[in-house]
């Protein structure tokens, strides 16, 4: 279904009294009391799958805390040279520099860290952690961020890979024909692509932790901090209600503090699943109308995932993947979820079905889908 406006003045309303029937909904959170077993269960973005099981085996076999459980899981994408979204690997700035955002909240504690435009160091999500254990402030960016980093014993590295160099070589080269740089005739066309890891996750005891690290939008103006490092945009927990984390386009969801959100309808008595579409309603609501079709419409993807205090999960895109995008990137338009049934792949649910794809994103995504296709035909040969 579209979203329209008044769709979504009814949505927001039905939360809003929600929010204002709970009593609940206006204390400041109290610690957790421990009163209610949880089912374990961690949540994360689709690139997340080898993570949740390792966050999942951790706060199960070795009581684990969420936070340091859900931090190692991300680690293993930061740390994989082959993940081009996040840590060590991830796609550059515009000026070739691979810059990186992360933030981390500790549920029981209720404590936060957070770092942006952070360089040379791969595992982000422990330097934010490391501001939230050894500091008074929440969040460091940049030089100082470094600088801090190293102070703790992080190792300096260059995270650029020679694929991401590669590919933004080709990015540089295909941004006008009247430029300075030649073209190549094997140079495939180069998306824009974004990418980043959140994952969540509570244990047996109902205590939650929550983490999103990314190298960001790639080829952004150098400078620019997307929603992954904003505490309560790309990630945020309250250990009375549940988690929510994003990925995708990070300025439609900076706008409506979306994490935050997600948290604040699951405590006026909305599923997390429930939670993650209202979210993106009120995304599509708050977007400027150069982003929005002729039909109103987002032209961008958005991404959340949501996991409650009682173990239930949720997730949601802003559109249905074609049947076709399926067909050679199966796991997309899925979210990664570990629990006692095990990890898996999950479907999101959507705003809009793939009927409703703005014609130039279905474009995009169809030259991609020809590009896989001949990519893999080639490999074939
Ligand atoms: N949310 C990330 C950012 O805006 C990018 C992405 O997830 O694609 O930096």
């Amino acid at each position: 279904m579209p979203v329209t406006r008044r769709a979504f003045l009814e949505t927001s309303a039905l939360a809003l009294t929600g929010l204002a029937a709970s009593a609940k909904a206006h204390a400041a959170p109290t610690p957790s009391n421990h009163a209610a077993p949880a089912p374990p269960t961690v949540v994360a973005s689709r690139n997340g799958i080898r993570g949740v099981r390792k966050a999942y085996e951790m706060m199960t076999n070795d009581q684990a805390d969420p936070l340091d459980a859900v931090i190692a899981g991300v680690n293993i994408q930061e740390l994989d040279p082959n993940d081009q979204s996040v840590g060590l690997g991830g796609r550059p700035n515009a000026d070739g520099v691979v810059t990186l955002d992360a933030s981390v909240m500790h549920g029981p504690t209720r404590r936060a860290g957070s770092v942006a435009a952070l360089e040379d160091i791969a595992s982000a999500s422990l330097v934010a952690k490391a501001i939230m254990d050894y500091t008074d402030h929440i969040m460091l960016v940049g030089k100082g961020a470094k600088r801090f980093a190293l102070g703790m014993g992080f190792k300096e590295q260059n995270l650029l890979s020679e694929e991401s160099r590669q590919d933004w070589l080709r990015w540089r080269s295909q941004l006008s024909p009247d430029d300075d740089w030649l073209d190549h005739e094997d140079d495939v066309m180069i998306e824009r692509p974004g990418g980043t890891i959140n994952m969540c996750g509570v244990d047996a005891n109902g205590d939650i932790g929550s983490v999103t690290t990314t190298s960001g939008l790639s080829w952004k103006i150098p400078g620019r901090v997307g929603d992954s490092p904003i505490i309560g945009t790309g990630q945020y927990c309250d250990n009375e209600v549940g988690a929510a984390g994003s990925t995708g386009r990070g300025e439609a969801n900076i706008k409506v503090c979306g994490a935050f959100l997600i948290v604040e309808f699951m405590r006026g008595g909305m599923s997390p699943q429930e939670a993650c579409l209202a979210a993106l309603e009120r995304a599509v609501a708050m977007t400027e109308d150069r982003l929005l079709d002729g039909k109103g419409r987002p032209m961008f993807s958005l991404n959340f995932y949501a996991v409650a205090k009682d173990g239930r999960f949720g997730g949601a895109t802003m559109y249905q993947y074609p049947d076709e995008y399926l067909e050679v990137l199966p796991s997309r338009g899925s979210y990664a979820v570990a629990n006692a049934d095990g990890a898996r792949h999950e479907p999101l649910h959507y705003v809009y079905d793939q009927n409703q794809l703005p014609g130039g994103l279905r474009d995009r995504m169809m030259e991609r889908v020809e590009r896989i296709r001949m990519e893999r035909a080639k490999e074939e040969e």
